[in-house]
């Protein structure tokens, strides 16, 4: 990895389990946003949050290849959309603009 894309992960304090993701999704030019790895220490599955019309489409062709399928929205997103919420507490979709992908574990 370039040492100025290892800083920018660092400083924005990026767990090291989803760099590769997250450094395949820059360069598709997308605007990632909340990210976690997932696992041990950690809340849940892994994950990546993007904002809505970023990026170039290649990871909405190649996300199953990496193991990651979209959160879809639920009836138990809306009050956490309208208090500005980028991803819903209860079922982790995507809200206010942003795109969630999750990796469940086996
Ligand atoms: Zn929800």
């Amino acid at each position: 990895m370039k040492k100025n894309m290892q800083r920018a992960m660092d400083r924005l304090d990026i767990d090291k389990g989803i760099r590769y993701i997250i450094r395949q999704l820059w360069k598709h030019n997308y605007r990632t946003a909340f990210s976690c790895q997932g696992g041990v220490g950690h809340a849940d599955e892994a994950h990546v949050t993007y904002f809505f019309n970023s990026g170039d489409g290649w990871f909405e062709k190649k996300s199953f290849e990496y193991g990651f399928e979209i959160m879809p929205r639920n009836k138990c997103c809306s009050s956490n959309e309208k208090e500005g919420y980028q991803y819903c507490s209860r079922c982790g979709a995507g809200l206010n603009g942003h795109v969630a992908y999750f990796k469940p574990r086996f």
